[in-house]
């Protein structure tokens, strides 16, 4: 069995420890790699790789950085099969959808490349005689830690602005999808990152994870992930007092008004819970639709879902207890009282290969308070909840531990604008279902996190502001 290690100060590195991970193929059930089950003296051996290339990386002219990242986007790209086929291999996911990632992950480098150098510091108008400015500096050792569900896609998220601000980073990528983010470390160090820049430990959370933000050298942590290892980690940084980002999960709602375009309306909102089988954290689990139209909507919700095909357009879900997971929310929404318009069921492509996959899975007759409709399932299925006016829209929409994003869909520009405004949500999507870009900062409020990942906004995250007083 292919046997996986960390990428540390440049080179493979096997477990301190000598112990490794087995790593199952989704679509099939099967053990496909071996991956280092990492302990907190690789990670300090990572941290100590970074610790020594800091400084180095941080004095490396802006304009020859921002060469590093074109090249690594176009060893990115050169190597795109390669890097899907891996990402499918731990994921299951469709070919299209894989290549599609890795294209959006080197965007990540094209972009925040694209910005290194440019002004970010401020001149201040305090007294004539005094020069006052502002700069922004690396914190140093940045610790990233992602999720399953978008593998490069999140490594690359974090690591293209960490980097480009300055930073040196160690990733922890999850256990279940490790493969693609030491490549990206590998084809960092072939198109000439310097040793240590970009280091990747592999492991468990509880192991790996809890010790990369335990390091007292790790000066910022970017986490993505849930909401109870977010709240442990969250206790761990105010200990130690460093900065910490948080992108969580979510239960976004996607509101559908009378007067909206409804075939558009509901193509994005099947693509809306249904992309990556439903586990993206900002799907749009929650569908209100007003009364008038809410069982047209169902109708064709239901038409368009039996054409998914699973198991080619949609993957499986990632892991079997997550598998079984989904299942009880079935069981829950079945004691619940809910109707299962379409799904409700394991698939039967799942009998057929020994995947874990489920059908796309629509849910009425429940109300907000249903658990289906609190709780991210992670799994393709959505609640179908009627309104009869726009406050209680915005009411059931904003009726949530979470804060993620949210769809509105309406020809009215008015109503659009102050719905959009009412929503308590990081981000907005109308008349559209997650067409955001690099250039889009991405972010929670409430449970969802805090922080932002993306866009220029990003930047500041992953930087310090010093502010120097000159007396003239
Ligand atoms: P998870 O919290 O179980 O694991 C995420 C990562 O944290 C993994 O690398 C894991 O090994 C590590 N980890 C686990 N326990 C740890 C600990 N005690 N200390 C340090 N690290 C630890 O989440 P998951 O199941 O991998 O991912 C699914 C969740 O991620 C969902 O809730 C989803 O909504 C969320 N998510 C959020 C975003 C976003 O941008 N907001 C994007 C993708 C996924």
């Amino acid at each position: 069995m292919q046997k996986l290690d960390h990428w540390i100060g440049g080179a493979s590195s096997a477990p301190s420890a000598g112990e490794y991970l087995d790593v199952i193929d989704p679509a099939s059930g099967n053990e496909v790699r071996r991956i280092a089950s990492g302990n907190a003296a690789d990670i300090s051996a990572a941290v100590a790789a970074a610790e020594a290339a800091a400084e180095a990386w941080r004095q490396v002219p802006g304009l020859a950085r921002a060469r590093l990242f074109s090249d690594l986007a176009r060893a990115m790209r050169e190597n795109a099969q390669e890097l899907a086929g891996l990402e499918i291999s731990e994921t299951g996911k469709p070919e299209s959808v894989a290549l599609g990632e890795v294209e959006g992950s080197a965007t990540y480098f094209d972009f925040y490349g694209g910005l290194i150098g440019m002004p970010i510091g401020e001149t201040l108008d305090v007294a004539p005689d005094q020069h006052v400015y502002t700069r922004r500096e690396p914190f140093g050792v940045v610790g990233v830690i992602t999720p399953w569900n978008v593998p490069i896609n999140q490594a690359a998220r974090a690591c293209a602005p960490a980097l480009a601000a300055g930073n040196v980073v160690v990733v922890k990528p999850s256990e279940y999808t490790s493969s693609t983010t030491v490549r990206l470390a590998q084809l960092a160090s072939e198109v000439g990152f310097a040793p240590g820049v970009f280091n990747v430990v592999l492991g468990g959370g509880a192991g790996a994870g809890a010790a990369l933000v335990q390091h007292p050298s790790v000066a910022k942590v970017a986490f993505t992930g849930s909401v109870p290892t977010g709240r442990a980690i969250g206790k761990i940084a105010a200990e130690r007092i460093i900065p910490l980002t948080l992108e969580l999960g979510g239960k976004s709602a996607n509101i559908i008004f009378a007067d909206a375009d409804l075939d558009a309306a509901v193509a994005g909102s099947l693509q809306a819970f249904t992309a990556n089988a439903g586990q993206v954290c900002s799907a749009g689990t929650r569908l209100l639709v007003h009364r008038s139209v809410h069982d047209e909507v169902v109708k064709r919700l239901v038409d368009r879902a039996a054409n998914v095909r699973v198991g080619r357009d949609i993957g499986p879900l990632i892991t079997r207890d997550q598998f079984s997971r989904v299942q009880e929310y079935f069981a829950v929404a079945e004691s619940d009282g809910a109707v299962a318009a379409a799904g409700g069921t394991v698939s039967a492509v799942a009998r057929e290969t020994g995947g874990f996959y489920i059908d796309p899975t629509i849910y009425t007759g429940v109300d907000n308070t249903a658990r289906i409709a609190r709780e991210e399932i992670f799994g393709p299925v959505v609640v179908v909840i009627p309104f009869d006016d726009d406050t209680e829209a915005v009411a059931l929409a904003n009726d949530s531990d979470y804060g993620l994003v949210a769809g509105v869909w309406t020809k009215d520009v008015s109503r659009a604008l102050t719905v959009s405004d009412r929503l308590r949500v990081g981000q907005v999507f109308v008349n559209t279902w997650s067409t955001a870009s690099v250039q889009t900062p991405f972010g929670g409020w409430k449970n969802s996190g805090y922080g932002r990942e993306k866009g220029v906004e990003a930047l500041h995250h992953y930087s310090q502001v010093k502010c120097v007083t000159i007396k003239l």
